[in-house]
């Protein structure tokens, strides 16, 4: 059990990535806490975690975009977990995706964008890292993206919000590098989740190319012609926070099937 009597809480853990880490973690013996805002979503996530690895599973609800929200469900988890401890693990995960040419992104879409892939990064990392420090022991994952590391048409508001979560991300490995705590980014390319069938879908409805053959098209993009899947990025995330990962720090591994080798 690689991560035993560690407790780890998962930010958009509802669906997606999210859902596949939480699984991950929970397989190797991690406490769970799932958070995002559609209840519905977190709670199902806990109870079937809970039903099929038998680890202990919670969930909140919580907007990473809100300040006050996010500091109400750290409070919230620290109580409630408090006989076992902190959160020993913080998986950014958490994010949208919304696509516009920068002449047509709105403040709204540019500040959304921002708000919900930076800086709710930020404030879960801000709020989690000080127990991590005192107990000489952490991992911090971000889920950035390969956008974080490279441009492509129409998602300039995605894209600066994850090449800022490489800059937080490589300067706070730095911060604590001495501490214990490790803190490094996932890089995925398209994924299997729902996210990708959204997009897929704004595609159709924007320009009437199908959405299956925008599909081929994305695959195309990879080396390998396909998605990636949740569980492969699940997989990275699970190494990362084990003590096996522990001198791997201040990374953006990318896994995208070598579209993007830097
Ligand atoms: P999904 O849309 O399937 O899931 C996103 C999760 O984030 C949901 O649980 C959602 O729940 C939650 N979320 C969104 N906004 C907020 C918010 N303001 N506060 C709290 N939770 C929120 O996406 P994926 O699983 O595909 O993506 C997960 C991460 O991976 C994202 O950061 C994304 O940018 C990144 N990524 C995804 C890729 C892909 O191809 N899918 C490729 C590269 C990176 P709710 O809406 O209920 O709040």
């Amino acid at each position: 059990m690689k991560l035993a009597n560690r407790t780890a809480l998962i930010t958009g853990g509802g669906r997606g990535i999210g859902r596949a880490v939480a699984f991950a973690f929970a397989r190797e013996g991690a406490s769970v806490v799932v958070a995002a805002r559609t209840e519905q979503e977190v709670a199902r996530v806990a109870e079937e975690v809970k039903a099929e690895t038998g680890a202990r599973t919670m969930y909140a609800t919580c907007d990473v975009s809100d300040r006050e929200s996010v500091e109400l469900v750290l409070a919230d988890v620290r109580e409630r977990i408090g006989a076992i401890g902190a959160i020993d693990i913080l998986v950014n995960n958490a994010g949208i995706a919304e696509s516009a040419t920068l002449v047509k992104t709105s403040d709204e879409l540019w500040q959304r964008h921002l708000a919900i892939n930076l800086t709710g990064t930020f404030y879960f990392m801000r709020g989690a890292l000080p127990a991590m420090v005192e107990r000489g022991w952490g991992r911090i994952i971000n889920i950035a993206s390969i956008a974080g590391k490279t441009g492509a048409p129409y998602i300039s508001a995605y894209s600066a919000s994850k090449h800022g979560v490489l800059g937080l991300t490589r300067s706070v490995a730095l911060e604590v590098a001495s501490k214990g705590v490790t803190v490094n980014a996932i890089c995925p390319g398209y994924v299997e989740t729902d996210m990708t069938t959204r997009a897929l879908e704004n595609i159709e409805a924007k320009t009437g190319r199908p959405a299956a053959d925008a599909l081929e098209a994305i695959k195309r993009m990879s080396p390998q012609n396909r998605l990636i899947t949740p569980e492969e990025v699940a997989s990275l995330a699970l190494l990362l926070a084990s003590e096996e990962g522990r001198g791997i720090n201040g990374q953006a591994i990318n896994v995208d099937g070598g579209s993007v080798l830097y």
